[in-house]
């Protein structure tokens, strides 16, 4: 597996932590920060330690895990760190962990005065297929998922297939989703590939071409004005479920189950409004609904749903925006979609 080249940064397939560790070496910073959250400084540290061997021109920043803490309360911790460690313009911030971390400390190191550099190193399936690459960075205000962000690249992203070992089979299944997505949205051949092959742990292989999707879409627009969109597929639906599930839920939805839900309800809009054959819905519901245990969406939820769908910043001059499918691997970009149809949607997913 090739390193791949994106916006002027690498993402590193093999000898993944032995070459972040030569970037930290090259790279001329003054001072290194690696932020983790109690998982990852538990499982996915001392491997980093272990490389960086008696170099310890590092200080450590550790988070609680879960999206709940994606906040601006622990923004502010790690600004706090920062700025206690005298963290200066060529400090170098490495974000050890899934979305998460990658979001939030991609966001925190974009904002510290002005801007320092950040790497990833993702840890979870769906950081490694999909948050650590494109640049962009964030974190939730009121549960609003990433409201508030930039859109700043990492220097280099470095995927370890090891890392995913020790994580929980349900976030397995969270990054899957993603991988899923991709093929939906632009590679039939991918999605006929994901098919044939046993999702419970998808193998290296699979993760670099998700990667490869994504990348070369994020490439051609770095910004979403136009073809990044396509990666918002389920997201529009999935977002709403997935803040609502976060607020009322004890345990809440992972960011792909949400997003599962929501590629069932847009591949359903997808149905009625842009051409997805019958056939290929059915297909589609029973892939995914074979994946994810079905969760229970109460009809009486529906307009809260289409109100936080509302709050999305994908829409534009208040009208909810969907991007759906033609067909398996085609997508088509900017659909409005009314609150009717996207009750009849959420009713779909709950028959
Ligand atoms: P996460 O970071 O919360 O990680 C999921 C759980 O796995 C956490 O409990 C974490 O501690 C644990 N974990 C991480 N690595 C582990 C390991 N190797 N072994 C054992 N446990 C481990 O969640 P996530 O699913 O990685 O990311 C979701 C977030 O990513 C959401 O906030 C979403 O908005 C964001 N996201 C961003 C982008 C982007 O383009 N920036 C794209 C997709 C998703
Ligand atoms: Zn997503």
């Amino acid at each position: 597996m090739k390193t791949i080249q994106s916006d002027n940064y690498p993402i590193f397939f093999e000898n993944s932590i032995a070459e972040l560790v030569n970037f930290i070496k090259n790279g001329n910073y003054s001072r290194f920060f690696i932020l983790t959250d109690e998982n990852t400084g538990a499982h996915c540290l001392p491997a980093i330690k272990a490389e960086l061997g008696d170099d310890d021109n590092y200080d450590l920043i550790e988070i609680p895990a879960g999206e709940e803490n994606k906040d601006i309360d622990y923004c502010i911790g790690i600004w706090r760190t920062l700025i206690d460690f005298a963290a200066d313009r060529k400090s170098l911030v490495v974000n050890l962990g899934g979305g998460v971390i990658s979001d939030m400390g991609g966001f925190a190191a974009s904002t510290y005065k002005r801007g320092i550099d950040f790497v990833h190193v993702p840890t979870t399936l769906l950081s490694q297929v999909d948050a650590s690459v494109g640049g962009k960075t964030g974190i939730d205000i009121n549960s609003i998922k990433n409201i508030i962000g930039t859109f700043t690249q990492p220097k280099a992203v470095f995927i370890n297939y090891n890392f995913l070992k020790t994580l929980p089979a349900r976030q397995i299944l969270s990054g899957t989703a993603e991988m899923l997505k991709h093929g939906l949205i632009v590679d039939a051949a991918y999605w006929e590939r994901l098919k044939a092959s046993d999702l419970s742990l998808p193998d290296e292989e699979l993760i670099y071409w998700s990667v490869e999707i994504k990348n070369k879409v994020v490439v051609e627009d770095p910004t979403e004005k136009g073809i990044r969109k396509a990666l918002n597929f389920g997201h529009t639906v999935g977002h709403a479920v997935e803040t609502n599930s976060l607020i009322n839920d004890s345990d809440p939805l992972t960011h792909g189950e949400a997003i599962a839900i929501g590629m069932i309800c847009e591949a359903y809009l997808s149905y009625k409004k842009t051409g997805l054959k019958k056939e290929e819905l059915d297909e589609i519901v029973a892939v995914i609904g074979g994946l994810y245990p079905k969760y229970p969406l109460a009809t009486a939820n529906f307009v809260t749903l289409c109100e936080i769908m509302l709050k999305d910043k994908k829409n534009q001059n208040g009208k909810i925006n969907c991007t759906l499918l033609e067909s398996i691997g085609k997508c088509t970009l900017d659909h409005i979609c009314t609150d009717a149809e996207l009750c009849e949607s959420l009713a779909f997913y709950a028959s």
